[in-house]
């Protein structure tokens, strides 16, 4: 390892010099109290800059154990050492020195979710940072004063204020860390209580906007009240004793009027997989770590799955047991994400309205006296939500503000009015008595079988032109995988940019497990099992500072939008 002022000679050598010369001062150096490494550095101004990392031992930075002695708490630690560097960032760095882009230090930037992530780490040895540096330059021509500045001024101040304990708020760092400990202890406990979520009273659900995830605070915000008949009582480890709404395990139905609040309440259950930062809200609404969102998605790619329990009679005889297609109706692709999600074991689905083929939630009386069965392929939703559970033990919550048929099919009615929920189950049983529902069950006795799908390596081609392996994402929604694009609009619980990079990268590691034997669920394993044993940094041949961690189910869901995939069942 070189010192310091070695770095600071060759960034005096190179100045004025061909971008090409920082290849130099790719090495580890010994500061005076951390460690600096350039793993890589960027090719010419413009490219993606130069990945560095900088590690200070804990004998200065002094972390006390309780911050990192368990899983949930080193996560949260590197969560918050994450935000305390990044804001560090923004105070410290100038930003633009230079030619395209000349001057940044950034490290990965968090949401609303506290996750996994490469950015930062912590063992009893030191803690690390990962970021990025923009390596300065006038036109092509190195500027080394302004790295000089960069390396020797601003980000000896950034590492002084969010790597050492001395200078971070240690109050700030232990709520953040007992809101994780917490939430993780609670979505533990869902199980045991025959729950498949919480929501916590006092909870704010809503967001800012459409396109802001955080908490709503303008105008009248209503906190989340459960209604008696569901409140449950959990004592956590840091919080003590909450009161909230437990939403047990079989078939709930969410209705109440338009802009009600049903669907807030869905959104933040579908989010509930994830842990929320403290003064999120949320932190306290937690769902069964397998649930997944299920929404109609026309247009995607399916192939071959087995959709016969929810649609045969294809006209013209098309296969529904393996049925494959190159663009989904809304019911076919509403469909193959039950499948798909129940082939990788999901617990509990959730669905709304507002983004469901009606003629998949719902086939009434009288379109069943003129559309006969023999000509309807599909089989509602509604008649297979019970079979879902007793015949394979998944859950369902629905939010239908407009068809009473399910009264008939659910065990309980939550009614949100004016964003409180009720419960009327009592209700809504004696309405389905009053008025008999004349509809006549379609689903025959059982769901049907899941058959897995075994996933043909071949398939995968990450390379594109003279580069064996190109992938990149595009934004939070879009995953390049050599020339194709993964279309990810609508797997709704991906919240995070840096989980789609990971993902990305993970479907590549998951070629290495597929040898025409192994499932997409024992391959998706043995992703995650890797993962768990090595770190993300299992997914790259070098370290990367922006891969956030991920579910199987998301894997999977990547997997199959990927345009080129082939299967056997
Ligand atoms: P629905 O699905 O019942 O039609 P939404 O859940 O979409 O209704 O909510 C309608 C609007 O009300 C949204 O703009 C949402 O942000 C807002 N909202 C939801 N819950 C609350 C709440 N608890 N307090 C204040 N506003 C809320
Ligand atoms: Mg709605």
């Amino acid at each position: 390892m070189r010192t310091g002022e070695e770095l600071r000679k060759i960034l005096r050598r190179i100045e004025g010099r061909g971008y090409k010369a920082y290849k130099d001062i790719k090495d580890s150096y010994e500061f005076e109290d951390y460690q600096l490494f350039v793993d890589h550095v960027q090719g010419d101004p413009f490219a993606s800059p130069s990945r560095i990392r900088v590690r200070v031992p804990q004998k200065a930075a002094a972390f006390p154990r309780y911050t990192y002695s368990n899983k949930s708490r080193e996560i949260a630690f590197r969560d918050f050492l994450t935000r305390r560097f990044s804001q560090a960032t923004r105070k410290f760095c100038r930003g633009n020195r230079g030619t395209g882009k000349s001057g940044i230090i950034a490290i990965d930037r968090p949401g609303q979710e506290i996750l996994e992530r490469t950015s930062a780490f912590v063992t009893e040895d030191y803690v690390e940072a990962r970021f990025v540096m923009g390596l300065p330059a006038f036109g092509r021509s190195i500027a080394g004063r302004q790295a000089e500045a960069m390396f020797f001024k601003e980000l000896p101040q950034i590492v002084r204020s969010s790597l050492f304990c001395e200078t971070v708020e240690e109050e700030e760092l232990g709520q953040h860390i007992e809101t994780v400990e917490d939430a993780d202890y609670l979505r533990n406990q869902l199980d045991q209580l025959g729950l498949v979520a919480f929501v916590a009273d006092g909870a704010v659900l809503p967001r800012a906007s459409g396109i802001d995830p955080q908490p709503l605070t303008v105008g009248r915000v209503v906190p989340f009240q459960s209604p008696e008949s569901l409140r449950v009582e959990v004592d956590l480890p840091n919080r003590g004793t909450v009161l909230g709404m437990g939403i047990p395990r079989g078939v709930t139905l969410i209705v109440g009027g338009g802009y009600h609040g049903k669907s807030t309440l869905l959104k933040a259950l579908e989010l509930g997989v994830y842990n929320h930062l403290p003064g999120d809200g949320r932190e306290c609404v937690v769902t069964n770590p397998d649930t997944v969102k299920i929404r109609a998605e026309d247009g995607r790619r399916i192939e071959k799955v087995d959709i016969s329990p929810f649609i045969a009679n294809l006209p013209f005889g098309r296969d529904t047991q393996a049925f494959a297609t190159e663009d989904a109706s809304g019911s076919t692709s509403q469909a193959a994400n039950i499948v798909e999600a129940l082939e990788m074991g999901a617990q509990v689905l959730l669905i709304d309205e507002d983004t469901s083929a009606t003629n998949f939630m719902i086939r009434d009386h009288r379109m069943q006296e003129l559309v006969s069965k023999d000509s309807e392929p599909i089989t509602p939703f509604i008649d297979k939500v019970r079979q879902l559970y007793q015949d394979l033990g998944v859950s369902t919550v629905l939010v239908i503000g407009g068809s009473g048929d399910y009264f008939d099919v659910v065990d309980r009615v939550i009614c949100m009015v004016e964003y409180e929920p009720h419960d009327f189950t009592e209700q809504a049983r004696s309405i389905a008595d009053k008025y008999r529902a004349e509809r006549r069950p379609e689903g025959g006795k059982h769901f049907g079988q899941i058959a897995p799908r075994i996933p043909i390596g071949h398939s995968f081609d990450p390379s594109k032109g003279n580069r064996e392996v190109k992938i990149s994402s595009k934004g939070l929604q879009s995953i390049t995988f050599g020339i194709h694009q993964i279309d990810l609009g609508a797997v709704e619980q991906l919240v995070d940019i840096s989980q789609t990079r990971a993902i990305g990268d993970a479907i590549y590691y998951a070629t290495k497990f597929m040898d025409g034997k192994k499932t997409l669920q024992e391959i998706v394993s043995a992703v995650l099992k890797g993962i768990k044993k090595q770190g993300l940094d299992v997914l790259s041949p070098w370290p990367v500072g922006d891969y956030a961690a991920f579910r199987g189910m998301e894997l999977a869901a990547a997997i199959n939008r990927l345009r080129t995939l082939v299967v056997r069942q």
